[in-house]
């Protein structure tokens, strides 16, 4: 693709194409800041020319006599000067920072947008850290860029520019002296900046170890505690954050002695303007109030480059932003939308599966040859061993992931060619692992149904069983539950989700051992529910219990990806097959244990 080897910069321009006014504008601001801020030691030459020459000087010539008057005009330009300085100084902060922070807005917001809508597996492939890293720390370093980075370039140049040109027309001879050292300066900044960058790249990737470890631990705290491995833990902290000290210390042995080494090449300038100038001050070819510019400007000249490291730097850190982040925009989207309307009250609910063939990536193929009927309306319920490939049939449905052959339809269409958002609105999904968000009970129930009313919320959760828990908690309906909802057992979290999909009221439900972790009578009275909920609606149960799915319209068995029985479940404990063996399993389990009870 072209766009990837485009320069960064230069991609960035075209993304914030929309802010190229602003741009200007404050491109413009930085510049005259620094033309103002050059100015006051032209003040002091003029001053010194003044009140060495009185009646013969610089302003003299333009009309004001008198030294008082002359000073008078001094004064008053210090202040005009200085002035718009400031002026310009807040106007070009501000217009940066304002450009920093909507440039880092619109990209962040467009990098999630696109993350969101990469297919499930995009994710499978990649670490949860290092997504969060392209998404905050590399677009914090392109709004650090913007926000200084950007105004010093330009002023640098702008000083340079003024200065060397100033110089030039004032004493050509000397000026290539005061210049002299700016070469040196800039390549030993780039060269310093190339011996710097690895090892900022090695400080940057203990920082990740560290960090990765320290989210790691936070999230299995309870496993730590548990295992009583706090000592294990710490150590591994200590190594950790050790190494992340020690390549900082790296970083600094070298970064600290860039100031003081620039330093002396900047005093060879310095020195030899002032004293060549001086002598042909002394000699009368240069002007005194000219000579004390000069050796002012020096200065101003030379110091400002001992910052181009550290910009350069920015520069360097953010150009490699720049490209992760167009990188992730440039990902292709591989899952295509549909385009064949189906609005969720026009779904009958008819599902058909044909010689469906899918494998994760690069496993061989987990769901082979597989063909299933759900008539509108039914219930049917899928059983079989763990790993048989029960949940990946339910991935399939919601097309998370695409067949590899074969057809699934939903009322006789494709699911390929209807929208995906219609596809997924027509179906509500309780899974094994419930996804709680951080927040309260009620917009946990809401979540997917964002208008819903309060009594709805309270109907759904009474039809889950789960009112009267909730009606527990400390806040009701307005409880905080957590990160992941860890404050609610797991029962109970399975019951808010169920709440979630009966308040989504589909055409459509799929039950992936949604009653998995609740106690035998919590799921009795879901189980009630549920023969309540599933009417009118198509059901998809899928149970390792099998006393709960025993009234469904009919039973597929499923063995390594393939349906091994199907029937209802007199057919099936009449066929003696895997099914009947199963049965006999679990309710002789359930019998000793009743027995020991
Ligand atoms: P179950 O019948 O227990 O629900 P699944 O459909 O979850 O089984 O899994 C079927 C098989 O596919 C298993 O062998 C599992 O290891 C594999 N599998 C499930 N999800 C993924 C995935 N995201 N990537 C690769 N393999 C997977
Ligand atoms: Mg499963």
């Amino acid at each position: 693709m072209s766009t990837q080897r485009q320069a960064p910069f230069l991609r960035l321009f075209e993304y914030a194409d929309r802010y190229r006014v602003e741009i200007w504008k404050a491109s413009a601001c930085s510049v005259l800041n620094k033309i103002f801020d050059l100015a006051p030691p032209a003040l002091i030459g003029l001053a010194v020319d003044i009140v060495v020459q009185q009646e013969n000087s610089f302003l003299a010539g333009w009309g004001v006599r008198s030294v008082f008057a002359q000073l008078i005009v001094l004064s008053l330009l210090s202040f005009l000067i200085w002035g718009l300085e400031s002026l310009f100084e807040y106007a070009y902060k501000r217009l940066w920072r304002n450009l920093a922070q909507a440039i880092q807005h619109d990209l962040r917001l467009d990098a999630y947008r696109h993350l969101q809508a990469m297919e499930l597996s995009f994710f499978e492939e990649r670490s949860t850290g290092g997504l969060l890293s392209v998404l905050n720390d590399d677009i914090n370093q392109l709004e650090r860029f913007l926000d200084g980075g950007a105004n010093e370039i330009l002023q640098v140049s702008t000083t340079v520019i003024v200065i060397g040109g100033a110089f030039f027309v004032l004493a050509p001879n000397v000026a290539w002296l005061a210049m002299l050292p700016m070469p040196f300066i800039l390549w030993g900044s780039i060269a310093f900046q190339k011996r710097l960058a690895p090892r900022y790249f090695a400080v940057r990737e203990s920082v990740g170890w560290l960090n990765a470890q320290l989210t790691n631990n936070l999230t299995g705290i309870t496993t730590i505690k548990s295992f009583t491995a706090e000592e294990y833990e710490v150590n591994r902290i200590d190594r950790l954050s050790n190494e992340y000290r020690h390549s900082n210390q790296r970083a600094i042995a070298l970064s600290a002695a860039f100031v003081p080494l620039i330093r002396i090449i900047i005093l060879v300038g310095f020195t030899a303007t002032l004293l060549l100038g001086g002598l042909d001050a002394a000699a009368g070819t240069l002007a005194v109030g000219t000579y004390s510019t000069m050796v002012f400007l020096t200065q101003r000249l030379l110091w400002p480059l001992t910052r181009l490291g550290e910009t350069l730097d920015l520069y360097q850190r953010s150009q490699a932003s720049t490209r992760r982040v167009f990188k992730l925009l440039d990902m292709p989207i591989t899952v295509h939308p549909g385009n064949k309307p189906l609005p969720v009250e026009r779904v009958k609910g008819e599902i058909c599966l044909e010689n469906v063939t899918f494998g994760y990536l690069d496993r061989s193929a987990v769901i082979s040859d597989f063909s299933l009927r759900v008539p509108a309306g039914d219930t049917i319920a899928i059983v079989g061993a763990t790993g048989s490939g029960k949940s990946t049939i339910v991935k399939l449905l919601l097309r998370l992931y695409e067949i590899h052959s074969g057809r699934i339809t939903l009322d006789g269409i494709d699911i390929q060619e209807i929208l995906l958002q219609d596809l997924r609105r027509a179906i509500a999904l309780v899974s094994q692992d419930v996804f709680l968000f951080h927040g309260t009970v009620a917009e946990n129930i809401r979540y997917g149904s964002f208008d819903a009313k309060d009594e709805d919320v309270v109907a759904a959760a009474a039809i889950a069983e789960a009112h009267d828990f909730i009606s527990e908690l400390p806040q009701g309906y307005d409880t905080v539950i957590g990160e992941r909802g860890q404050k609610l057992s797991g029962g109970q979290r399975q019951r808010l989700a169920i709440a979630r999909a009966v308040l989504k009221d589909p055409p459509i439900l799929i039950l992936d051992e949604a009653t998995s972790a609740v106690d035998n009578e919590t799921e009795a009275a879901i189980q009630r529910s549920l023969d309540r909920i599933t009417q009118n609606r198509t059901t998809i149960a899928i149970a390792h219990r099998l006393s709960t799915i025993r009234n469904a319209d009919c039973i597929y068995v499923m063995d390594k990806g393939k349906i091994a029985e199907r029937g209802s479940h007199e057919e099936l404990l009449k066929r003696q097959g895997i099914y009947a063996a199963l049965w006999r399993v679990q309710m002789g389990g359930k019998f000793s244990v009743e027995e020991r009870g």
